[in-house]
């Protein structure tokens, strides 16, 4: 039976240590999420994000702007919380409407204060194996490979899915740690073949249990970043949860890689403001 790897309770542990470190700190970090809009989902994400913050001793709030926000009123919102130094943070929360251009409210948030680690600067300085703001998700992820006790270098890790959120960023980071990482995705011959080989295998693609049983190697670890609703309602993954037993590990869904990113926000946020004042 593989072993559950547990990123609720995990989540809980880094929430408590992200919590004494900043009840020791003189200032409370300051964390803004903006939301824009009415998408129903962003609106449970950005509640939990914000308690989770409140009980971990920041100064966390949160602007919701009407969904009839311009462009330009985005930007202007950005531009000031980048000019407010009481602000550590800024997460402008995705999906934006459709007539808002993501990648201008992305490249807007300063750079140090970009704990989402989607600015371009942020994915280049990753890309070059530089120390910046890392995007939240893979973090998490690489907190529950090193709980799984997974060896990293030279294992062959396979990322299903290349989004910027996710897939880019979770490759980057396993070649950090050493891996041997192929990136496959919609386009890729044969995913069952690649996925066969993975050692690490990360399956970030939006597919209910896509991922079988026979493309999982046994013995492999197995993390599922997917969140779909089946069409009773309930929750699953990417991967088909309950045809991998001979995994050596696997993450639950939920309780497995989402409440590692919102953990990876506050442990981001506090990067981020120790940073911030390092350089001041
Ligand atoms: P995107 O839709 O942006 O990207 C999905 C990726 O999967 C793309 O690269 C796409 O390939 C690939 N893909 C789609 N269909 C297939 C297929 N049939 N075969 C192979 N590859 C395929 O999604 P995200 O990266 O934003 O999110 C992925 C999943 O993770 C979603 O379920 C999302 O809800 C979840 N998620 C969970 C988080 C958490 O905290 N647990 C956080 C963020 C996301 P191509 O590029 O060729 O189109």
């Amino acid at each position: 039976m593989a072993r559950l790897l547990d990123g609720k309770a995990l989540a809980a542990r880094l929430r408590a240590t992200l919590a004494a470190r900043v009840a020791a700190l003189p200032f409370e970090p300051g964390l803004v999420v903006v939301r824009v809009g009415e998408d129903p989902a962003s609106g449970v994400y950005v509640r939990n994000k914000d308690r989770a913050a409140r009980e971990a001793g920041f100064a966390s709030r949160t602007l919701h702007l009407p969904e009839a926000t311009t462009e330009a009123e985005l930007l202007a919102t950005i531009a000031s919380l980048n000019a407010d130094d009481r602000v550590d943070g800024i997460l402008v929360q995705l999906p934006l409407p459709a007539h808002v251009n993501t990648q201008a409210a992305i490249a807007a948030v300063d750079p140090v204060k970009d704990v989402d680690g989607f600015h371009p600067l942020n994915a280049g300085r990753l890309a070059s194996g530089l120390p910046g703001l890392v995007p939240c998700t893979p973090r998490g992820v690489m907190h529950l490979l090193a709980e799984s006790g997974a060896r990293l270098r030279g294992a062959r890790a396979l990322v299903l899915g290349r989004s910027q959120i996710v897939g880019r960023p979770m490759a980057q980071l396993l070649l950090g740690a050493d891996c041997t990482v192929t990136v496959a995705h919609s386009r890729t011959d044969d995913l069952g073949a690649e996925c066969r080989r993975a050692d690490i295998l990360v399956a970030a693609v939006g597919r209910a249990e896509m991922v079988k049983g026979g493309w999982i190697k046994p013995g492999a670890v197995v993390v599922d970043v997917g969140i779909n609703r089946r069409a009773d309602g309930t929750l699953c993954g990417d991967v088909a949860f309950g045809e991998a037993g001979h995994a050596a590990a696997i993450t639950p869904v939920p309780g497995g890689v989402g409440p590692m990113t919102i953990a990876c926000l506050l442990e981001n946020t506090l990067d981020a403001a120790i940073a911030r004042r390092m350089a001041a």
